[in-house]
């Protein structure tokens, strides 16, 4: 973390100093805004506290509910998830306070005894190597509140406005600004509704499955309705059974399934027992709390199962559904208009909780969607940036329904039908295939101009094109710590360079990476130069890093490529963050683990939303040129 950069400042620093417009309470909802949020679930505030960071974006998010969750929902924090909340600043809160997934154990009926139960599996969670993340477990409404934390803590100072619903909203397609008139209802605390009229540039559904958002543009969920029912509770209880405190999955002879999720605290667990299926929508809701006690102990048996408390339980009914679009255009007018209302989360999708991805997914719909509105609304992009949002997402949700599909019928199934030739239960084989998918790490986004899938890769083939960027350690030049390359990004909007140097003497001005440098700073072509405003520090839109296959000892900061070493703020110091080394310990050196090629060195493009858009030659400065070109307006250059 850096700061004291523009002068000394005491107190937390995680809390930046307000911006001048935000230093009293937020106030009254202001007759225009450029983003309204509809909606403060995980998708609204992962989109919310990113567009905080911009006060000089007029943001509000508004939640028909009188106040923040407190209890519920969904509870699975996927690694992709955890690397995303590093970028927020929060992962290491989530490790501390959440259960953290190590294994999972499958259970079976015992063939000697079919009314018992009996373990025939035991995996580990997340396979090696995959993430430095862990798979965690955390109550949504803990998770909300550590973004509620970041919100109120950035310059913007930006609050949710509680008791306020959104009613509807017309777009005029012919106005060039504010063109979504939107129309909500504010509870207040004399008991009075009154209706509030505002017009928004952009307007942003997070309102859920039962999205008024995505209704007022016309889209529909769609998909399958054979509603399947899952009771679920999280409890204290007393119980022998012995892999209370790993996740467990649990299949009866008679009785239906279970699944067991450890939660924080050491105590809590979250029990889904799931129930037949329901043809009419809402013939669950019948079912009462001591009818789905009764249900879990009869699957537990042989082992008690003394439940002591309830905090919270619910019936959750869903179907696999997904929108066609995650935005107001039509297919056929996209080359004509511009999108103006999105939808993200469950308003665009939903399906089972077995997977334990309904948070995730929508978290990482408005990650991507909160950079792309950054860089149009702050005048770094063009407005047309803003369609690759339901392009990218949409098929990432397709990709979820698929594979709900596919792993409700196997958590459903009856047992017998479930064991393998090979003795491995079907449940489990699956569950270790679908690994990758689980954690969020399979998504993988089309070529397109933000991510050139096409070239290059061999230069760099563990840094997947249009994949997540992989995390490796490395060892920061200036000061010698140890860490992961990929923590040096934030969820600030800007993209990141990664040069990997060529196995050579960098201090050389003739190397590959010194020359590399010495083009971007100098070509008024180079996308630094193009792309910086002229009173910016140097990194405000790119950040640079260069890292060397030399251990640390055995470079010289003060002799690396200047464009490496930034000067920076106020006070123009200077930046120690930028230059990284592979760690000397081998089974930890990102160039192996990468595949990095070190004869010639490569370039990687990393997005805001910490997706790889390119890998580039380190030999062609025009390549990175070209890149930004097609992401970037030109602004006013330095
Ligand atoms: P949501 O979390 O649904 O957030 C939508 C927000 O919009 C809500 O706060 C809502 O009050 C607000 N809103 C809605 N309409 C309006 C309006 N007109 N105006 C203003 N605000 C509005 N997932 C699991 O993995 N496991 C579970 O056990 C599980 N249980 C669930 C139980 C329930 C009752 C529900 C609703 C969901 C559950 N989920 C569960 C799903 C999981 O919580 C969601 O996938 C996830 O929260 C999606 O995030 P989101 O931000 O898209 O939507």
């Amino acid at each position: 973390m850096q700061f004291h950069e523009n002068g000394f400042h005491a107190g937390d620093p995680r809390i930046s100093q307000a911006a001048p417009d935000r230093e009293q309470a937020q106030g009254d909802l202001p007759p225009r805004l450029d983003v309204l949020i509809v909606g403060s679930g995980p998708a609204g505030l992962t989109l919310a506290a990113q567009l905080a960071r911009f006060p000089e974006i007029q943001t509000r998010i508004v939640e028909r509910k009188a106040q923040a969750m407190t209890l519920g929902q969904a509870d699975g924090v996927s690694c992709r998830s955890m690397e995303m909340f590093n970028a927020f600043g929060f992962a290491d809160q989530v490790k501390r306070e959440g259960y953290r997934v190590n294994e999972t154990t499958f259970w079976n009926p015992d063939p000697d005894d079919p009314v018992a139960i009996k373990r025939v599996g035991r995996v580990q969670d997340v396979e090696d190597g995959l993430s430095e993340m862990p798979h965690m477990i955390l109550n949504q409404a803990r998770v909300q509140d550590m973004y509620l934390d970041v919100m109120r803590q950035s310059s913007s100072r930006l609050e949710v406005d509680y008791n306020t619903r959104f009613v509807d909203l017309h777009i005029d397609t012919d106005a060039a600004d504010y063109p979504v008139s939107v129309t909500l209802e504010q509870q207040h605390a004399d008991g009075e509704t009154r209706e509030i009229k505002i017009q928004a540039r952009y307007v942003v559904g997070c309102d859920g499955a039962r999205s008024a958002v995505r209704t007022a543009i016309g889209r529909q969920l769609k998909g399958d309705f054979a509603h399947q029912a899952w009771g679920v509770m999280d409890v204290l209880a007393d119980t022998n059974f012995p892999d209370y405190r790993v996740k467990s999955i649990i299949k009866s002879q008679r009785d239906g399934n279970i699944l067991v999720i450890p939660r924080e605290g050491g105590y809590l667990a979250r029990i889904y027992v799931e129930l037949s299926q329901v043809s009419e929508r809402g013939e669950s809701r019948s079912l009462t709390l001591p009818a789905l006690i009764a249900k879990a102990q009869a699957i537990f048996k042989p082992y008690q199962f003394e439940v002591r408390d309830v905090a919270w339980w619910s019936v959750y009914e869903i179907g696999h559904s997904l929108t066609d679009k995650f935005d107001d255009v039509p297919v056929e007018a996209m080359e004509s208009r511009l999108p103006r209302v999105f939808i993200a989360g469950d308003a665009c999708h939903t399906h089972s909780a077995k997977a334990g991805q309904g948070m995730n997914v929508s978290m990482g719909d408005a990650f991507n969607l909160g950079w792309k509105l950054i860089s149009v609304l702050t005048g770094r992009a063009a407005p047309s940036l803003l369609h690759s949002y339901s392009d990218e997402r949409q098929a990432v949700a397709q990709d979820l329904i698929n594979f709900d599909h596919r792993w409700s019928r196997i958590i459903s199934a009856p047992f017998a039908k479930d064991t393998q030739e090979d003795g491995t239960p079907l449940f489990q084989k699956h569950f270790i295939e679908h690994g990758r998918f689980t954690a969020g790490l399979t998504v993988k986004y089309a070529d397109s101009a933000l991510t050139w899938t096409d070239r290059h890769q061999a230069l760099a083939p563990g840094f997947d094109i249009g994949m997540r960027f992989h995390s490796a350690p490395v060892v920061r030049l200036a000061d010698a710590k140890a860490m992961e390359l990929g923590h040096t990004i934030h969820a600030d909007a800007r993209w990141h360079v990664y040069a990997f140097a060529a196995d050579e003497d960098p201090s050389n001005p003739e190397s590959r990476i010194a020359r590399w440098c010495a083009e971007l700073a100098q070509n008024p072509a180079s996308p630094l130069r193009r792309y910086t405003p002229a009173d910016a520090d140097p990194d405000a839109r790119i950040c640079l890093y260069g890292i060397f296959q030399q251990a640390h000892r055995n470079l010289d900061f003060e002799t690396m490529p200047a464009l490496l070493r930034p000067h920076k703020g106020k006070f123009k110091l200077k930046d120690y963050e930028k230059i990284y080394c592979a760690d000397t310990y081998p089974a930890r050196d990102i160039f192996s683990l990468r595949g990095v090629d070190r004869q010639h060195g490569c370039v990687v493009v990393v997005r805001p939303d910490q997706y790889v858009a390119a890998v580039l030659p380190l030999d062609e400065p025009a390549a990175l040129a070209e890149f930004f070109d097609g992401v970037f307006f030109v602004s006013d250059a330095k």
